[in-house]
């Protein structure tokens, strides 16, 4: 894959979502992969949530204050 630096959008399937604590699980309807997303708190930026990311890869946590 040469579309890392893309954003990606993925279309998370809501009535799969299962939810822990701080992340949500589900596949995404588009490419039918395993994605995720996750909740951190960034000390700059206060809570930021990460857009669904296939489960594996690396999110794109690059800092941009909302
Ligand atoms: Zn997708």
């Amino acid at each position: 894959m040469t579309t890392l630096n893309k954003i990606q959008l993925h279309k998370p399937n809501v009535q799969a979502i299962s939810t822990t604590e701080d992340e949500q699980f589900t596949f995404c309807e588009n490419c039918e992969q395993n994605i995720e997303r996750f909740f951190y708190y960034d000390e700059d930026c206060g809570w930021r949530d990460v857009h669904w990311f296939i489960s594996g890869y690396n999110p794109n946590t690059g800092k941009v204050c909302a």
